[in-house]
């Protein structure tokens, strides 16, 4: 039985298209397969899966050497189980950058492509099969495009992410804009979430100079919500500095998706500094607005130093 999983801190596209990608292989091929999830799901997530009936994976907890695994919406070791390398890689379905570490025992089947979620990757990757996907599949597609793009908002997006996804509402017979306001109003109830688990729900760690840093997203269309608990968040993110031996310090982004911009907190002097020096701003307070800043992966990192 291969498993199928993403990442930690999982989002609606790393669920979904682990479920999309097992079902593809139980279907399509001969290989026998399960999706996964290395965590908590966020309120989006379970909002979708409730939406098209489709069961929550089932948590993996320990990975054995030697079994086999697919991995899907990312190809970094930090995210996966620590003892990844151990495990027999198949394959990987990616859109983030390379980032290297993963090692395999055999030559593996690799697609990464700049689309701007994972299932875009897969509605490619499965030719003739698109044309006769089951509802609950193509609605969890369409899900995750429209999660990871925020609606297009995004600038990830691609002309092809978009196009995929009106093709999958035809056939579902849905609206995109109801569909998505949906969405991104479960994804914005926080009211389930604790400080220390709003901080991990959305959260990759990345170095910044010769520091280690978790960089924390919030997308929201209502940032006010999170805002509220600003004290108790840094609370939270104190705990998570002193419990993560490899982690100094947490830069927390609350997307606002209507608005279209970030507002990052800066409650100690490197996070001001690291954003002063990366955004060009002066940070007088303990937060700071950042118009237009909507995506960790094209906006955040590639800016982000000292
Ligand atoms: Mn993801
Ligand atoms: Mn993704």
């Amino acid at each position: 039985m291969i498993n199928v999983f993403g990442h930690v801190s999982p989002d609606t596209d790393t669920v979904c298209s682990a479920i999309v990608w097992s079902w593809y292989l139980n279907t399509h091929t001969s290989q026998e397969s399960q999706p996964r999830v290395l965590g908590e799901l966020n309120s989006e997530t379970r909002f979708v899966l409730n939406k098209w009936e489709v069961e929550t994976p089932t948590l993996l907890e320990k990975l054995s050497a030697g079994e086999q695994v697919v991995i899907v919406d990312t190809n970094n070791p930090q995210e996966l189980p620590e003892n990844i390398n151990e495990a027999e890689v198949l394959q990987i379905i990616d859109h983030h950058k390379l980032v290297g570490g993963i090692e395999t025992p055999k030559p593996i089947d690799i697609t990464m492509r700049p689309l701007a979620c994972t299932v875009t990757v897969m509605y490619d990757l499965m030719g003739e099969v698109v044309s006769d996907l089951p509802e609950e599949i193509a609605g969890l597609m369409l899900s995750c495009i429209l999660s990871d793009t925020l609606e297009f908002r995004s600038p990830t997006t691609t002309p092809h992410d978009k196009d995929v996804a009106e093709k999958l509402a035809e056939i579902l017979g849905v609206s995109i804009p109801e569909y998505a306001s949906e969405m991104f109003a479960a994804k914005s109830d926080i009211s389930d979430f604790t400080d220390i688990g709003l901080v991990r729900m959305d959260s990759k760690k990345f170095n910044i100079g010769d520091k280690n840093f978790r960089i924390s997203v919030l997308e929201t269309t209502m940032p006010e919500m999170i805002l509220e608990r600003k004290e108790g968040i840094e609370g939270a993110i104190a705990e998570i500095i002193a419990e993560e031996s490899d982690v100094d310090e947490v830069l927390l982004f609350i997307i606002d998706i209507l608005k279209e911009e970030a507002t990052v907190l800066t409650y100690s002097e490197l996070t001001k500094q690291v954003v002063e020096a990366s955004f060009g701003v002066t940070v007088e307070s303990d937060t700071e607005v950042l118009p237009g800043i909507m995506s960790r992966k094209k906006q955040i990192i590639p800016a982000l130093k000292m």
